[in-house]
């Protein structure tokens, strides 16, 4: 059986990993790794891979013949292939919720076999939500029918993370990685209602926040088009506000500053995510790469000179 590896990262908001009760106080492993498995599938999306949303009892996968994301991390009648834990500097079980300025390292030990091409994606997983995304419980990005709960605390400014040591040794051969996923996809599975969770669909803009100050004068509001109260809503509007027990698709943090988000419905595009950045940010900001797309994101991840 092969060795365990761990990643040490710095946390460098709280990482919110509470349950829908609200209780934060309390680390809960599995919505830090449900979270992990999330962005897994964002990437295995946008490798050209289909991944079950494990969350649809309809549509999710069982059994031997799953896809690729359930491959590694299980599902029913499939058993997860590692050993998750949390690990404080000292080594034991981090028990507590991750504060800001906490080190810690993600430790995952092999109970089947893990090739080559899982342990490259998850690196790559935790390397994506490290550079360009959040980490936290899933929660963050499911469906919610509340009102106004992009105040409530746990959609603000938790769950970025650095990533301070990877495991040595790991590659990154773009060709080997979607080869794996086309030979390793037992199904075709069905996304659900979170097919545009994909990488091809990704954007970010480290460096800049959206703010959201009040009903009138929110910055975020003008970005995901939420109509200010004078305003008619319209479909594409919905969509990535996400009204309608869907997630919302705008994801933005003050400190340090991050705004990411995906495009994905028929009416919004890059260009229209990049125009209304444009008319909050000013045309600098969204320019000479600091809009990245996931594609960019991809290429910068797969560089092969980058080191750590
Ligand atoms: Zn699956």
């Amino acid at each position: 059986m092969s060795f365990s590896r761990e990643w040490t990262l710095t946390a460098q908001t709280s990482i919110w990993t509470g349950d829908a009760y609200g209780k934060t106080e309390r680390l809960i492993t599995t919505g830090l790794l449900g979270s992990i498995r999330w962005w897994y599938e964002v990437f295995v999306r946008g490798l050209g891979g289909n991944a079950c949303d494990p969350s649809d009892t309809r549509t999710r996968c069982e059994g031997e013949k799953h896809c690729v994301v359930c491959e590694l991390f299980g599902c029913t009648g499939w058993a997860r292939k590692f050993r998750f834990d949390v690990l404080n500097t000292t080594g034991k079980a981090q028990t507590q919720q991750i504060g800001k300025g906490t080190q810690f390292q993600l430790r995952f030990t092999p109970l089947r076999p893990v090739v080559e091409e899982e342990w490259v994606l998850l690196d790559l997983t935790l390397r994506l939500i490290a550079d360009y995304g959040a980490i936290g419980g899933k929660t963050v990005f499911k469906p919610s029918n509340e009102e106004g709960r992009e105040t409530k605390a746990h959609h603000r400014d938790y769950g970025l993370i650095t990533l301070i040591q990877r495991p040595p040794g790991i590659g990154r051969r773009r060709q080997a990685l979607e080869d794996y996923i086309k030979k390793t996809c037992w199904q075709n599975p069905h996304d659900g209602s979170f097919a545009w969770a994909s990488l091809s669909n990704f954007w970010c803009v480290n460096g800049e926040y959206l703010a959201r100050q009040d009903q009138t004068k929110s910055t975020f509001n003008k970005v995901i088009g939420r109509p200010e109260p004078e305003r008619q809503s319209s479909r594409n509007d919905s969509w990535l506000a996400g009204s309608q027990g869907e997630s919302k698709k705008v994801f933005s943090f003050k400190c340090p500053e991050r705004t990411f988000g995906f495009v994905g419905s028929d009416s919004v595009t890059y260009d229209t995510i990049r125009q209304r950045l444009e008319q909050v940010w000013g045309k600098e900001s969204v320019s000479n790469g600091k809009f990245m797309t996931g594609q960019g994101v991809l290429d910068k991840l797969l560089t092969p000179k980058e080191t750590m």
